[in-house]
């Protein structure tokens, strides 16, 4: 599941530490794979989670190494098991054009003959396509953009570049033919801006990526005053200031990146044109860049902040956040030293990624595995996507549902899984090992919604369904933050399966000795008869409801 920009991760914090945490029994570290077999059973997905999970697939991070050695288990897997090719070329991958912009630190800038370093007196931001050239450009003062009086007119700047205070969005707005802008930064916040600009963030690539665009220098004070040969207080709107010299070198790498899409045909001649989709996403985070952290003392943090977070929950404050008060980590005890005093430091950099989404994947593969392998077959077919790049902006569900492989419309629903190995006591408030969140059945289907219950009166434990992170307006906005919206804007019903978050969400924790395997199954089971009696109907699911906007922003 994506990350809510509500919600502020809990920060990591090694200093702060242990409170060994009540959970199951505990699981090993590693698990021999043993044969799996048709049936969907909790050690057929154990086997299943123990390699998709495990360090040596990087953390499974679109348009990474990671990203492919996941891929290409699952792959393995439904070749072996007999499945149709539907990806690009008959093969089963769609690959889902990811690119990482990236710009170069010693790119040479001069102002006049004084030399500008990038990370230290400058750096780019918000970079779109090729910048145009600002080699043997002039500077001049603009002013305040957003303020027509004590700025100056578009005409005054254009073919220079224009050194703004307040908003680089209002100086692109006014100042159209400016070939460049700079703008004033805090000095304190250049460690941040290089971090992250530095750092490259994969995307999917876009029309823009071609075009010529005015790029933004942010600058601190003192090459501020480089650039206009005067301080800041000495220079009033029109003030001309030095020549540049250089430029920006910026390039998008490619960053290969895939999704894995498989059919099942249907039984039924008339109706085997049709499918009822299942989904779930093969990626993670990758690889911590900042480095190591104590594997045991991050889980003790984590869950203490955690149990925090659920208590100020229940004492009714409606959106209470999960940052952590000075006295709130005062209370979360402490002494890392005696934890390590009863086991070494674990350390880990490896997002794992075993509830998010390692258990929807492998539910995907036990259901796939189930239907491929036992008869009849359901009268639709089924189509399976491990979609690519969720966890980076939905790209791979995205590109799918824009570029589909088998006819759009033919898609009758689409039943999505992302994070469904917790949801015990310990994770959820109203927890345990019939606990499952709905999210979205009936938004565009009445029809799909009442199906998912009947099935569930059907199965031998059914399970107790929990609605309320599907209310209208709900601050974690989930219906908004996985795959199955890319679906649902274009009017295909969806249903998402979920067991919701947990303290080890998005964490170097999220590994697979902490899945609660037969819970993952029974899910598994249950959406796999759900798949089934949606495919067998003597009808498409009706849509009742309202598309949303195609092009629109997401709304829950
Ligand atoms: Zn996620």
């Amino acid at each position: 599941m994506i990350s809510s920009v509500r919600k502020s991760a809990v920060t990591a914090a090694v200093l702060f530490a242990p409170m060994l945490a009540d959970s199951q029994a505990p699981l090993p570290l590693k698990h021999k794979p043993q044969p799996t077999t048709a049936a969907i059973t909790a050690a057929d997905a154990m086997t299943r989670l123990y390699i998709f999970a495990d360090d040596s697939m990087l953390g499974r991070r679109a348009g990474e190494e990671g990203g492919l050695k996941g891929t290409a288990y699952i792959e393995r897997e439904v070749r072996r098991l007999g499945l149709v090719p539907a990806g690009d070329n008959g093969t089963f991958f769609q690959a889902v054009p990811l690119v990482t912009p990236r710009v170069d630190a010693s790119s040479p800038l001069a102002a006049d003959t004084d030399a500008l370093v990038m990370g230290t007196d400058y750096f780019p931001t918000g970079l779109i396509g090729i910048p145009r050239s600002i080699d043997g450009v002039q500077v001049i003062f603009a002013g305040n953009a957003a303020d027509s009086t004590a700025s100056l007119s578009p005409g005054q700047v254009a073919g220079k570049i224009a050194l703004i205070t307040g908003n680089a969005g209002a100086g692109r707005s006014r100042y159209p033919d400016a070939v460049a802008f700079m703008t004033v930064l805090d000095s304190a916040q250049m460690p941040r801006l290089r971090a992250f600009g530095l750092g490259g963030r994969t995307r999917m690539q876009t029309a823009d990526d071609t075009l010529r665009s005015q790029l933004t220098l942010a600058l601190v004070p003192s090459a501020v005053a480089k650039v206009l040969g005067v301080p800041l207080a000495n220079a009033r709107p029109g003030t001309l200031g030095r020549t540049m010299h250089g430029g920006i070198r910026s390039a998008f790498t490619p960053a290969p990146a895939r999704n894995v899409v498989a059919i099942i045909q249907g039984s039924d001649p008339k109706l085997r044109g049709e499918f009822v989709a299942l989904g779930a996403h093969n990626d993670h985070l990758g690889l911590r860049r900042a480095g190591a952290l104590d594997h045991d003392s991050l889980k003790a943090y984590n869950e203490a902040a955690e149990r925090i977070f659920v208590a100020r929950t229940h004492q009714g404050t409606q959106f209470p956040g999960r940052g952590l008060t000075q006295e709130e980590i005062a209370s979360i005890h402490i002494n890392v030293d005696s934890l390590h005093r009863l086991r070494p430091a674990r350390l880990d950099s490896i997002y794992n990624g075993a509830d998010d989404d390692g258990s929807g994947s492998v539910a995907l593969l036990e259901i796939a595995e189930k239907f491929a392998l036992t008869n009849p077959r359901p009268k639709r077919s089924l189509v399976f996507v491990w979609h690519t790049g969720e966890e980076l902006g939905l790209y791979g569900s995205q590109w799918f549902t824009d570029h589909p492989t088998i006819s759009r419309d033919s898609i009758v629903a689409q039943l999505n899984m992302d994070m469904i190995g917790r949801g015990e006591s310990a994770d959820v408030p109203g927890g345990g090992p019939h606990y499952l969140e709905l999210i979205g059945s009936r938004r565009l289907s009445t029809e799909l919604g009442d199906i998912v219950e009947a099935v569930n009166k059907k199965e031998k434990q059914p399970f107790v369904f929990d609605y309320a992170f599907d209310a209208n307006g709900h601050p974690e906005n989930i219906y908004c933050r996985s795959d199955h919206y890319e679906y649902a804007r274009y009017g295909i019903p969806i249903t998402f399966f979920t067991t919701g978050g947990h303290s080890d969400y998005h964490q170097l924790t999220d590994e697979p000795q902490y899945i609660h395997y037969s819970h993952l199954a029974s899910i598994a089971s249950f959406v796999a008869d759900v798949a089934k009696d949606v495919a067998n109907l003597d009808h498409r699911v009706v849509v009742d409801k309202p598309k949303p906007d195609l092009h629109g922003q997401c709304r829950q």
